[in-house]
């Protein structure tokens, strides 16, 4: 084995976490397209379809390092947002946290002296970086906006926010 045990259960357990923001933006998507509003369940769709390459992308870094690879129960995710609003406030706290997570990986990594671990997700700690600021921009644009008219304007912005971001 190329890298500890500790190190990969940590790993597996991002696994899990990367799912659980598949689900969670998923379930967001759907309240979305249940509020009418079809560019942001768009967003989402993307963001939902970002987070499986990230799970898959850390699933194939432990098969490749020798070890299985493990799937976890979710638990459900909340659906009772009442306003984009309160979607796009949720989906930055939930960035933030996702962030710490991956600041737990890193530090695992680097007290197990896991270099190639540690090298490994530089890319998801560059990765959190954008996704919390989008998350951010999307937020104010969304307060901007007063009236539900008003969001429906913002879909412009909000495709040119998502298209530099590559599809990973
Ligand atoms: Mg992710």
């Amino acid at each position: 084995m190329m890298i500890s045990s500790k190190v990969a259960d940590r790993l597996n357990l991002q696994i899990k976490y990367e799912y659980y923001s598949y689900w969670l933006y998923q379930q967001m998507v759907f309240v979305l397209e249940t509020m009418g509003y079809t560019v942001f369940a768009k967003w989402f769709t993307a963001q939902a379809a970002e987070e499986q390459t990230h799970a898959l992308k850390i699933a194939k870094y432990l098969l490749d390092q020798g070890y299985e690879v493990k799937l976890m129960a979710l638990e459900e995710p909340p659906a009772n947002w009442k306003t984009v609003e309160e979607i796009v406030q949720a989906a930055l706290d939930h960035e933030i946290e996702v962030t710490k997570n991956i600041s737990e990986c890193v530090d695992y990594a680097i007290e197990a002296k896991d270099h190639a671990t540690n090298n490994f997700l530089k890319w998801f700690v560059d990765e959190q970086v954008e996704e919390v600021a989008t998350a951010k921009e999307l937020l104010s644009l969304v307060q901007m906006a007063k009236t539900p008219d008003q969001i429906l304007l913002l879909e412009n912005r909000i495709m040119e926010l998502r298209a530099p971001q590559g599809g990973e």
